[in-house]
Formats: C-alpha cells, structure tokens, sequence
C-alpha cells in the first residue's frame, strides 16, 4: 500500500515555525560606527543629548527681533556676526545679527531673514566693519529656525536593538556622539552543495565539460546572500553523492558553525544522501512546502558538545535554491542576529501579463516593472531557469488557486526586499 501523502506545509506556517527555532546567539561585537553598515544592533542607543543642540539658523542672513520689523524696508544696525561653530551674545534690541547656516540663535532673537531678502549698507566703510542692513521683508517669528531638539530630544530612544543598520542609522548614531556600537555576532554559516553533476567554473572549460555535467550556479548565489547578511561564510565546496562522505562533512561543519546549508540532494531519490546523514546526526523535519518553485526543503539540527548547529536543505534547482534562501533562510539568519523585522514588505502592483493556468501551490512569479507601471512576466517560469531572476526585478507572490489577467492586483516582492 502507497503511504498516504503528507498534506504540503503552508509557507507562512514553516517561515513560522522556523522562526520559533531560530534563538538570537550568544555573544556580541563592538564595531566603530564606520564599521557598523549591515550589523544588527545588540543595545538600543539613547540620546544623552537633543540634536540640534540649540535653537540655529537654517539660513544665511540675518536675526532679528520680529518686534523691531515691523514693515519692509526697515534700517538696523548689525550688532554682531555669528557664525557655525561659535555662540555669539544676546541680541540687543533694535538690532540685526548677521548669521549663517548652523549658527546658534542668539538670545533675544525670533526669526531669521535670509540674505536675499536684505540689503547690506556700507558695511566695509562702518568702523566695525558690520555695518547696518534694510530688511526688505516682514518677518514670521520662528523663520528658519531649527529647533533645539526637533530631531531628538534627550532621553529618546533613537536606535532600537534589533535594528539592522543601514547607512542613515550609522549617521544618526553619530549624531548622538556614539563612535562604536554594540552589534550581534556574525552568524557562522558552513555551505555544501551536492551533486556529483557538479563542477565548479574554471576547473573545467565549457567545451571539455563532460556529458551529463553542470556548473555549480547556486554556490555563487547562496554564498553571496549569505555575506549580504553579515554571515561568516566557510565553504565546504561540492559533497559527492554518498552518504559517508556527506555525514563526515555535515559532523565537521556542525562542530564550528551556528548554520550548515546545504542545495541539493533534498528531494525523496536515492542520490538524495542529505537526509538520512542529517537523521544519524541529529534530527530532521523534512518539509513539503506548498510552494512553486521551492517546494522540497528540510530544517533540522545537529547535536554538538555545546548546543546544537541549525541544519537546512535547500532544493537544487537554481530557481528553488534561490527562492527558498530569499523567503525562508534569510528571515531565519536575521534572527539569529536579533533583527526584529524579518518579514519583506510586498506591495499591490498592476499585472500586465496573463497567467492562465492556476497551480495548487502559491507561486512565485519572476516579473519585472515595465515603463508604464505595470508588471511583465518572464515566459520561462521553470524552477531550472535562472535567466529569469536576473531578469526579475521581484515576484509575485501569486495565492494557491489564482489565474491572473491584464489589469489585475497582484502582490508584489521587489528582490530588493529578498536579498538585501
Ligand atoms: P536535486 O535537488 O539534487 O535533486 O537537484 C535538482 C536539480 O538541480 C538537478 O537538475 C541538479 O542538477 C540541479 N542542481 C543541484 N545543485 C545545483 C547547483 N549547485 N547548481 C546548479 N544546479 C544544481
Ligand atoms: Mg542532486
């Protein structure tokens, strides 16, 4: 009798159930704030301070008392200059302060004109060499001014731990003073491919390449994914399809790295070795995903004398691998580092394309924007056809059951929020 077929699992539930697994490492790193770009941060930042730290002009030109301009066209006597990096003295009444961008507000002053709405009056020939100037505009109180701490107040909260940090949050750290930041661990991810098909570009030439042999694309792909994510990659190259040599090579890899990942040999054949060597090592789920393309995938782990690696198996084909990595692993890698906000954000997108025959697994489509706002379709959808994610600028992310046509509302992934 053929066993019964174990119903598919639903993305969602496998992203969910991954996620459960994935407990932040232990350990953290101290970077420089240059150094910071990409890390996750392990501490909230605080501001000890408000940004801006005073009250500043966000004009060159002049302050002023708005009592003392009262109608355009007004003389005032320019008392004192202030420029970026000094303090200056309090306005004295019926008095112009020429000021520059940055420049604290001088006490005593409400508005800032800027210098195109003034005149300067002899300023060379005053003895002060400051002149006075004609207020050509009735100034607003509060006018290019920028408030003390309208960026930050004191005490806020201006960086949270799980933040992956992008290049304006290593600015604003700076703004705060923090030169170095407490950051999460680089995960350690140990990468396999399988498949004696394999050969790796530059050992062999393509016109010497053997009947029935391939080059190995996804270690390209999966080890660049891997570094975007501020992993620590150790490439264990192409395991051969046997089940010693793969147990030998996932017990080496599980001793030293938080993540063994591995494309290839996840399927149910008999070449497909990456099961029962995990099984003898440690546990493994062996996940049907209802998913097109990427529907064989595997999670387990593997004992070592301190805690356990996590263990998963990527399907081969290029297609599967990459769109396995990109809605499953990378999600479960930004955990380990404690990112709280691991979920891409897809948005509603006009299909410009028909896609007639609906399937019983939520599919991934490889689209690309066209000029006119809408989205284009790849006409290769095949799991083995790589072209179209290079081609794609994202996905859709298509609901089991569901055909589409020209105008319809489709969700859309930009690969920007996959691969980042
Ligand atoms: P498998 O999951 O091992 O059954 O492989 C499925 C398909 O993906 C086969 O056609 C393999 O030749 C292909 N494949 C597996 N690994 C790779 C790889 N690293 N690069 C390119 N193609 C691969
Ligand atoms: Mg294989």
């Amino acid at each position: 009798m053929r066993p019964a077929m174990k119903p598919l699992k639903p993305l969602d539930e496998a992203l969910r159930d991954l996620l459960l697994q994935a407990a932040p490492l232990q350990g953290q790193d101290t970077v420089t704030t240059f150094d910071a770009d990409g890390r996750v941060l392990a501490q909230s930042c605080v501001s000890a301070l408000q940004v801006p730290p005073q009250d500043n002009s966000s004009m060159d030109g002049y302050a002023v008392r708005c009592a003392d301009v009262t109608a355009a066209g007004v003389v005032l006597p320019v008392s004192q200059r202030i420029a970026a990096g000094s303090a200056g003295d309090p306005l004295l009444p019926g008095t112009a302060a020429r000021i520059f961008t940055g420049a604290p507000v001088p006490a005593g002053a409400d508005a800032i004109l800027m210098q195109e709405d003034c005149e300067v009056l002899a300023a060379a020939a005053a003895e002060d060499g400051l002149g006075s100037v004609r207020i050509n505009a009735v100034p607003q109180a509060g006018q290019w001014i920028r408030s003390a701490g309208e960026d930050i107040t004191r005490g806020a909260v201006v960086l949270s731990a799980g933040t992956r940090l992008t290049p304006a949050e290593l600015g604003l750290a700076a703004s705060i003073g923090q030169h170095q930041l407490q950051v999460a661990r680089r995960p350690r991810v140990a990468l396999f491919s399988t498949g004696d098909e394999l050969v790796m570009p530059g050992e062999v030439p393509p016109e010497q390449m053997r009947p029935g042999a391939i080059y190995n694309s996804n270690r390209f792909f999966l080890r660049a994914m891997l570094l975007r994510l501020g992993c620590e990659v150790t490439d264990f190259g192409i395991v051969p399809d046997r089940r010693e040599a793969t147990i030998e090579a996932l017990r080496a890899a599980g001793a030293e790295h938080d993540l063994i990942l591995t494309s290839g040999g996840v399927s149910v054949g008999e070449e497909d070795h990456i099961k029962p060597a995990v099984e003898s090592l440690g546990r493994l789920d062996l996940w049907q995903i209802a998913m097109k393309p990427g529907k064989p995938f595997a999670y387990g782990q593997i004992p070592r004398e301190v805690g356990t690696a996590h263990f998963m198996g990527l399907p081969g084909n290029p297609v599967s691998s990459f769109l396995t990595f990109a809605l499953l692993v990378r999600p479960f890698v930004l955990r380990l580092q404690g990112v709280t906000k691991v979920a891409p954000q897809s948005t509603a997108a006009r299909a410009d394309f028909t896609w007639p025959k609906a399937d019983k697994r939520r599919e991934f489509l490889r689209v690309r924007h066209n000029a006119a706002g809408g989205l284009d379709l790849f006409h290769n959808q095949s799991s083995g056809v790589l072209t179209s994610a290079a081609w794609g600028d994202g996905v859709v992310d298509n609901p089991a059951g569901q055909t589409i046509g020209p105008g319809d509302t489709v969700r859309f992934i930009a690969f920007s929020e996959l691969l980042a």
